[in-house]
Protein backbone atom coordinates (compact mmCIF):
# COMPACT_ATOMS: atom_id res chain seq x y z
CA UNK A 1 0.00 0.00 0.00
CA UNK A 2 2.80 2.43 0.93
CA UNK A 3 4.60 1.95 -2.23
CA UNK A 4 1.85 2.94 -4.86
CA UNK A 5 0.66 5.70 -2.74
CA UNK A 6 4.54 7.02 -2.51
CA UNK A 7 4.21 6.44 -6.47
CA UNK A 8 1.02 8.05 -7.18
CA UNK A 9 2.17 11.32 -5.18
CA UNK A 10 5.45 11.01 -7.23
CA UNK A 11 3.96 10.11 -10.72
CA UNK A 12 1.85 13.76 -10.49
CA UNK A 13 2.75 15.73 -13.45
CA UNK A 14 5.60 18.37 -11.59
CA UNK A 15 5.95 20.72 -14.88
CA UNK A 16 2.04 21.21 -14.46
CA UNK A 17 2.09 22.19 -11.16
CA UNK A 18 4.39 25.37 -12.45
CA UNK A 19 1.65 27.14 -14.14
CA UNK A 20 -0.01 26.92 -10.78
CA UNK A 21 2.60 28.49 -9.04
CA UNK A 22 3.05 31.36 -11.98
CA UNK A 23 -0.49 32.78 -11.05
CA UNK A 24 -0.05 36.46 -9.89
CA UNK A 25 -1.15 36.80 -6.62
CA UNK A 26 -1.26 39.96 -3.86
CA UNK A 27 0.77 40.68 -1.09
CA UNK A 28 -0.24 37.38 1.29
CA UNK A 29 2.55 35.19 2.70
CA UNK A 30 2.27 31.34 3.08
CA UNK A 31 3.79 30.40 6.24
CA UNK A 32 4.85 27.12 6.89
CA UNK A 33 4.81 26.00 10.21
CA UNK A 34 7.33 22.71 10.90
CA UNK A 35 7.54 20.88 14.06
CA UNK A 36 8.99 17.87 15.08
CA UNK A 37 6.59 15.03 15.77
CA UNK A 38 5.98 12.88 18.92
CA UNK A 39 8.56 10.65 18.42
CA UNK A 40 10.94 13.20 18.05
CA UNK A 41 12.00 11.69 14.87
CA UNK A 42 10.12 13.08 11.95
CA UNK A 43 8.65 16.36 10.63
CA UNK A 44 5.57 17.72 10.53
CA UNK A 45 4.15 20.69 8.58
CA UNK A 46 1.16 22.69 7.99
CA UNK A 47 0.95 26.29 6.14
CA UNK A 48 -1.22 29.66 6.56
CA UNK A 49 -2.13 32.46 4.68
CA UNK A 50 -0.79 36.20 6.60
CA UNK A 51 -2.14 39.16 5.15
CA UNK A 52 1.50 40.17 4.30
CA UNK A 53 4.80 39.55 5.02
CA UNK A 54 5.91 38.94 8.45
CA UNK A 55 8.96 41.66 9.36
CA UNK A 56 10.71 39.06 11.54
CA UNK A 57 10.05 35.68 14.02
CA UNK A 58 7.85 38.28 16.45
CA UNK A 59 5.47 39.23 14.18
CA UNK A 60 4.53 36.13 13.13
CA UNK A 61 1.92 34.40 16.11
CA UNK A 62 1.56 30.68 18.13
CA UNK A 63 -1.11 28.22 16.26
CA UNK A 64 -2.94 26.32 18.44
CA UNK A 65 -3.39 22.55 16.86
CA UNK A 66 -5.46 19.33 18.04
CA UNK A 67 -2.39 17.16 18.55
CA UNK A 68 -3.37 13.45 18.90
CA UNK A 69 -1.29 12.53 22.20
CA UNK A 70 -1.00 8.87 22.79
CA UNK A 71 -3.68 6.54 21.15
CA UNK A 72 -7.27 8.42 20.05
CA UNK A 73 -7.00 11.19 22.95
CA UNK A 74 -7.01 14.69 21.56
CA UNK A 75 -5.31 17.70 23.18
CA UNK A 76 -4.81 21.05 22.36
CA UNK A 77 -0.71 21.82 21.73
CA UNK A 78 0.69 24.93 20.25
CA UNK A 79 3.02 25.70 17.77
CA UNK A 80 5.17 28.56 18.60
CA UNK A 81 7.53 30.11 15.78
CA UNK A 82 10.96 30.29 16.94
CA UNK A 83 13.02 30.44 13.45
CA UNK A 84 12.14 31.81 10.26
CA UNK A 85 13.66 30.99 6.72
CA UNK A 86 12.56 31.95 3.27
CA UNK A 87 10.50 29.39 1.07
CA UNK A 88 12.79 28.01 -1.58
CA UNK A 89 9.75 25.99 -2.78
CA UNK A 90 7.13 28.62 -3.24
CA UNK A 91 9.24 31.76 -3.50
CA UNK A 92 9.76 35.21 -1.45
CA UNK A 93 7.78 36.58 0.14
CA UNK A 94 6.66 32.68 1.51
CA UNK A 95 8.02 31.56 4.59
CA UNK A 96 9.30 28.44 6.58
CA UNK A 97 9.10 28.49 9.84
CA UNK A 98 10.61 26.07 12.84
CA UNK A 99 8.89 26.03 15.71
CA UNK A 100 8.93 24.52 19.28
CA UNK A 101 5.57 22.68 20.62
CA UNK A 102 3.78 23.23 24.03
CA UNK A 103 0.91 21.68 25.93
CA UNK A 104 -1.88 23.52 26.73
CA UNK A 105 -0.54 24.87 29.93
CA UNK A 106 2.41 26.59 27.99
CA UNK A 107 4.94 23.19 29.23
CA UNK A 108 7.30 21.72 26.33
CA UNK A 109 6.34 18.72 24.98
CA UNK A 110 7.99 15.71 25.55
CA UNK A 111 9.31 15.99 21.94
CA UNK A 112 10.41 19.68 22.81
CA UNK A 113 14.06 19.27 23.39
CA UNK A 114 15.08 22.33 21.98
CA UNK A 115 13.14 24.51 24.81
CA UNK A 116 15.45 23.09 27.31
CA UNK A 117 18.49 23.37 25.07
CA UNK A 118 18.12 27.17 24.53
CA UNK A 119 18.26 27.64 28.58
CA UNK A 120 21.47 25.60 28.86
CA UNK A 121 22.95 27.63 25.98
CA UNK A 122 22.01 30.81 27.74
CA UNK A 123 23.79 29.51 30.76
CA UNK A 124 27.05 28.77 28.92
CA UNK A 125 27.19 32.00 26.31
CA UNK A 126 29.88 33.20 27.71
CA UNK A 127 32.08 30.42 26.51
CA UNK A 128 30.55 31.30 22.86
CA UNK A 129 30.25 27.78 22.12
CA UNK A 130 29.68 26.93 18.15
CA UNK A 131 28.67 23.13 16.45
CA UNK A 132 28.67 22.50 13.19
CA UNK A 133 26.77 19.20 12.24
CA UNK A 134 27.80 16.66 9.06
CA UNK A 135 24.66 15.46 8.35
CA UNK A 136 24.91 12.18 6.63
CA UNK A 137 21.91 10.58 4.60
CA UNK A 138 20.83 7.25 2.28
CA UNK A 139 19.09 7.81 -0.52
CA UNK A 140 16.09 4.93 -1.18
CA UNK A 141 13.82 4.20 -3.71
CA UNK A 142 10.06 3.84 -4.02
CA UNK A 143 10.90 0.08 -2.70
CA UNK A 144 12.42 1.01 -0.01
CA UNK A 145 16.14 -0.20 -1.14
CA UNK A 146 19.22 1.29 -1.92
CA UNK A 147 18.40 4.35 -5.46
CA UNK A 148 19.34 2.71 -8.24
CA UNK A 149 21.49 -0.66 -6.67
CA UNK A 150 21.09 -3.60 -8.30
CA UNK A 151 18.65 -5.91 -6.54
CA UNK A 152 21.83 -7.67 -5.20
CA UNK A 153 24.78 -6.54 -3.94
CA UNK A 154 26.63 -3.29 -4.00
CA UNK A 155 26.78 -1.32 -7.47
CA UNK A 156 30.17 -0.41 -8.03
CA UNK A 157 33.15 -0.72 -5.88
CA UNK A 158 34.45 2.94 -6.40
CA UNK A 159 34.85 6.07 -3.97
CA UNK A 160 31.67 6.93 -4.48
CA UNK A 161 33.37 10.91 -4.74
CA UNK A 162 35.35 9.70 -7.63
CA UNK A 163 33.08 11.52 -10.45
CA UNK A 164 31.25 9.73 -13.34
CA UNK A 165 28.13 7.91 -13.43
CA UNK A 166 29.02 4.66 -12.69
CA UNK A 167 30.53 5.62 -8.93
CA UNK A 168 27.97 8.14 -7.77
CA UNK A 169 23.98 8.34 -7.65
CA UNK A 170 21.63 11.03 -6.42
CA UNK A 171 23.82 13.95 -7.27
CA UNK A 172 20.98 15.86 -8.38
CA UNK A 173 19.13 15.93 -5.08
CA UNK A 174 22.81 17.25 -3.60
CA UNK A 175 22.73 20.29 -6.23
CA UNK A 176 19.01 20.51 -5.22
CA UNK A 177 19.14 21.02 -1.59
CA UNK A 178 22.68 23.07 -1.20
CA UNK A 179 20.96 25.19 -3.43
CA UNK A 180 17.52 25.33 -1.88
CA UNK A 181 19.50 25.55 1.76
CA UNK A 182 21.26 28.87 0.29
CA UNK A 183 18.35 30.25 -1.04
CA UNK A 184 16.57 29.47 2.59
CA UNK A 185 19.07 31.11 4.55
CA UNK A 186 20.26 27.55 6.49
CA UNK A 187 23.83 27.95 7.16
CA UNK A 188 25.04 24.59 4.88
CA UNK A 189 28.89 25.03 4.77
CA UNK A 190 29.32 21.82 2.34
CA UNK A 191 28.43 18.48 0.61
CA UNK A 192 29.82 15.48 -0.17
CA UNK A 193 28.98 11.61 -1.38
CA UNK A 194 29.76 9.87 1.13
CA UNK A 195 31.03 6.33 1.87
CA UNK A 196 28.96 4.18 -0.55
CA UNK A 197 26.79 5.06 -3.59
CA UNK A 198 23.83 6.78 -2.95
CA UNK A 199 24.64 7.87 0.86
CA UNK A 200 25.58 11.88 1.06
CA UNK A 201 26.56 14.32 3.12
CA UNK A 202 25.80 18.29 3.90
CA UNK A 203 27.23 20.24 6.97
CA UNK A 204 25.69 22.84 8.40
CA UNK A 205 27.60 25.48 10.69
CA UNK A 206 29.55 26.41 12.53
CA UNK A 207 26.81 28.83 14.47
CA UNK A 208 27.28 30.15 18.02
CA UNK A 209 24.60 28.17 20.39
CA UNK A 210 21.21 27.22 19.89
CA UNK A 211 21.24 27.71 16.02
CA UNK A 212 22.88 24.80 14.41
CA UNK A 213 20.07 22.49 15.67
CA UNK A 214 17.93 24.97 13.94
CA UNK A 215 19.11 24.76 11.06
CA UNK A 216 19.68 21.20 10.65
CA UNK A 217 16.23 20.67 10.89
CA UNK A 218 15.66 23.21 8.42
CA UNK A 219 17.88 21.50 6.17
CA UNK A 220 15.78 18.06 6.73
CA UNK A 221 13.12 19.45 5.68
CA UNK A 222 14.49 20.99 2.80
CA UNK A 223 15.76 17.31 2.12
CA UNK A 224 12.25 15.51 2.75
CA UNK A 225 10.59 18.15 0.60
CA UNK A 226 13.27 17.78 -2.59
CA UNK A 227 12.73 14.36 -2.51
CA UNK A 228 9.05 14.13 -2.73
CA UNK A 229 9.65 15.94 -5.94
CA UNK A 230 12.37 13.85 -7.41
CA UNK A 231 10.37 10.52 -6.07
CA UNK A 232 12.82 8.99 -3.89
CA UNK A 233 13.03 8.96 -0.08
CA UNK A 234 15.83 10.10 2.16
CA UNK A 235 16.62 7.98 4.99
CA UNK A 236 18.59 9.55 8.37
CA UNK A 237 18.22 5.88 9.86
CA UNK A 238 21.53 5.29 11.73
CA UNK A 239 21.75 1.53 9.66
CA UNK A 240 19.09 2.30 6.36
CA UNK A 241 19.21 -0.69 4.98
CA UNK A 242 19.52 -4.70 5.37
CA UNK A 243 23.77 -5.09 5.53
CA UNK A 244 24.35 -3.26 9.06
CA UNK A 245 27.73 -2.29 8.03
CA UNK A 246 26.41 0.62 6.13
CA UNK A 247 25.99 3.75 8.65
CA UNK A 248 24.70 7.09 8.96
CA UNK A 249 25.97 9.93 11.78
CA UNK A 250 25.39 12.87 12.32
CA UNK A 251 29.21 14.04 13.70
CA UNK A 252 28.77 16.90 16.02
CA UNK A 253 31.83 19.49 16.01
CA UNK A 254 32.46 21.73 18.98
CA UNK A 255 34.43 24.04 20.10
CA UNK A 256 34.35 27.13 22.74
CA UNK A 257 36.14 30.58 22.33
CA UNK A 258 39.11 29.29 24.70
CA UNK A 259 39.38 26.14 22.41
CA UNK A 260 39.54 28.37 19.68
CA UNK A 261 42.50 30.72 20.85
CA UNK A 262 45.64 30.20 20.59
CA UNK A 263 46.90 27.47 23.02
CA UNK A 264 43.23 26.05 22.92
CA UNK A 265 44.12 22.36 22.20
CA UNK A 266 44.48 21.96 26.24
CA UNK A 267 41.12 22.78 26.43
CA UNK A 268 40.23 20.70 23.99
CA UNK A 269 42.02 17.61 26.00
CA UNK A 270 40.26 18.66 29.12
CA UNK A 271 36.51 18.51 27.29
CA UNK A 272 37.53 15.44 25.99
CA UNK A 273 38.89 13.56 29.08
CA UNK A 274 35.36 14.81 30.33
CA UNK A 275 33.55 13.56 28.10
CA UNK A 276 35.03 10.14 28.12
CA UNK A 277 33.87 9.61 31.60
CA UNK A 278 30.44 9.61 30.22
CA UNK A 279 29.75 7.35 27.51
CA UNK A 280 27.00 5.76 28.18
CA UNK A 281 25.30 9.18 29.27
CA UNK A 282 25.79 10.65 25.91
CA UNK A 283 25.15 7.58 23.84
CA UNK A 284 21.18 7.17 25.20
CA UNK A 285 20.76 10.64 23.51
CA UNK A 286 22.52 10.49 20.39
CA UNK A 287 19.67 8.72 18.80
CA UNK A 288 15.97 9.05 19.25
CA UNK A 289 15.61 5.05 20.80
CA UNK A 290 17.84 5.42 23.83
CA UNK A 291 21.10 4.09 22.26
CA UNK A 292 19.49 1.34 20.43
CA UNK A 293 19.90 2.40 17.32
CA UNK A 294 23.77 3.35 17.86
CA UNK A 295 24.11 -0.44 19.55
CA UNK A 296 23.59 -1.57 15.86
CA UNK A 297 25.74 1.01 14.12
CA UNK A 298 28.55 1.74 16.11
CA UNK A 299 30.32 -1.65 15.60
CA UNK A 300 34.15 -0.63 15.71
CA UNK A 301 34.36 -1.73 12.00
CA UNK A 302 35.39 0.52 9.27
CA UNK A 303 34.52 4.28 10.16
CA UNK A 304 32.78 3.52 13.48
CA UNK A 305 34.02 3.31 16.70
CA UNK A 306 32.61 0.70 19.31
CA UNK A 307 29.38 1.31 21.40
CA UNK A 308 30.70 -0.21 24.60
CA UNK A 309 33.28 1.50 25.02
CA UNK A 310 35.20 5.34 24.50
CA UNK A 311 37.72 6.18 22.56
CA UNK A 312 39.54 9.11 21.22
CA UNK A 313 42.59 10.35 18.92
CA UNK A 314 44.06 12.42 16.29
CA UNK A 315 43.05 12.41 13.07
CA UNK A 316 41.78 8.79 13.13
CA UNK A 317 37.94 7.80 12.10
CA UNK A 318 37.74 5.01 14.40
CA UNK A 319 37.01 6.74 17.25
CA UNK A 320 34.28 8.22 19.55
CA UNK A 321 35.90 11.62 19.58
CA UNK A 322 38.39 13.01 17.08
CA UNK A 323 40.38 16.00 17.23
CA UNK A 324 41.04 16.43 13.40
CA UNK A 325 44.57 16.79 12.39
CA UNK A 326 44.06 20.39 11.13
CA UNK A 327 43.32 21.10 14.76
CA UNK A 328 46.13 19.35 16.16
CA UNK A 329 49.01 20.92 13.59
CA UNK A 330 47.88 24.78 14.53
CA UNK A 331 47.15 23.70 18.30
CA UNK A 332 43.56 24.90 18.19
CA UNK A 333 39.95 24.53 17.00
CA UNK A 334 37.28 22.28 17.58
CA UNK A 335 36.93 18.35 18.35
CA UNK A 336 34.15 16.27 16.45
CA UNK A 337 31.67 13.69 18.34
CA UNK A 338 31.50 11.00 16.10
CA UNK A 339 29.00 8.90 18.32
CA UNK A 340 25.41 10.62 17.21
CA UNK A 341 23.60 8.69 14.21
CA UNK A 342 22.27 10.30 11.65
CA UNK A 343 18.36 10.23 12.83
CA UNK A 344 19.11 12.32 16.37
CA UNK A 345 17.99 15.20 17.55
CA UNK A 346 19.86 17.75 17.51
CA UNK A 347 19.31 19.60 20.71
CA UNK A 348 20.00 16.51 22.79
CA UNK A 349 23.36 16.20 21.42
CA UNK A 350 24.26 19.95 21.93
CA UNK A 351 22.81 19.95 25.19
CA UNK A 352 24.73 16.66 25.86
CA UNK A 353 27.81 18.40 25.09
CA UNK A 354 27.84 21.14 27.07
CA UNK A 355 27.04 19.69 30.26
CA UNK A 356 30.65 18.44 29.81
CA UNK A 357 31.30 21.65 29.32
CA UNK A 358 29.49 23.55 32.59
CA UNK A 359 31.20 20.18 34.54
CA UNK A 360 34.60 21.47 33.40
CA UNK A 361 33.92 25.00 35.32
CA UNK A 362 35.42 25.36 38.76
P1 LIG B 1 35.02 15.71 8.37
O1 LIG B 1 36.48 15.82 8.05
O2 LIG B 1 34.80 15.13 9.73
O3 LIG B 1 34.25 14.99 7.31
P2 LIG B 1 33.53 18.08 7.52
O4 LIG B 1 34.33 18.98 6.67
O5 LIG B 1 32.52 17.22 6.86
O6 LIG B 1 34.53 17.24 8.46
O7 LIG B 1 32.72 18.97 8.60
C1 LIG B 1 33.35 19.84 9.46
C2 LIG B 1 32.28 20.46 10.38
O8 LIG B 1 32.96 21.20 11.41
C3 LIG B 1 31.33 21.45 9.71
O9 LIG B 1 30.01 21.19 10.10
C4 LIG B 1 31.78 22.80 10.26
O10 LIG B 1 30.70 23.72 10.38
C5 LIG B 1 32.30 22.42 11.63
N1 LIG B 1 33.24 23.37 12.22
C6 LIG B 1 34.27 24.01 11.61
N2 LIG B 1 34.92 24.81 12.50
C7 LIG B 1 34.29 24.65 13.69
C8 LIG B 1 34.50 25.19 15.00
N3 LIG B 1 35.48 26.05 15.26
N4 LIG B 1 33.67 24.80 15.99
C9 LIG B 1 32.69 23.93 15.75
N5 LIG B 1 32.44 23.38 14.55
C10 LIG B 1 33.24 23.73 13.53
MN1 LIG C 1 -9.07 19.64 10.15
MN1 LIG D 1 32.21 15.10 6.92
MN1 LIG E 1 30.70 11.61 6.77
MN1 LIG F 1 33.07 13.91 10.33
Amino acid sequence: IMMSTLSKSFGLHKIVKQHYLSLAKGAECQVTYIWIDKAGENLLCKTRTLEMEPAGIKALFSWDFQGKQGNRKITEVVLVPVRMFRDPFTLDPNKLVLCEVFDGNYAPTGSNQRSQCVKVMENVKDFQPWFGMEQEYMLLGLDGKPFGWPSQGLPFTADPCTVGINNMLGRDISISHYRACLYAGVNICGTNAEAFPTQWEFQVGPCEGIEVGDHVLMARYILHRICEDFGVVASLDATPIEEKKHTSGCHTNFSTKEMRSKGGLQYIEEAIARLSKRHSQHLRVYDPHGGADNMIRLTNQSTTSSFQSFSTATASRKVSVRIPDHVSRSGCGYFEDRRPAANCDPYCVMRTVIVDEKMGEK
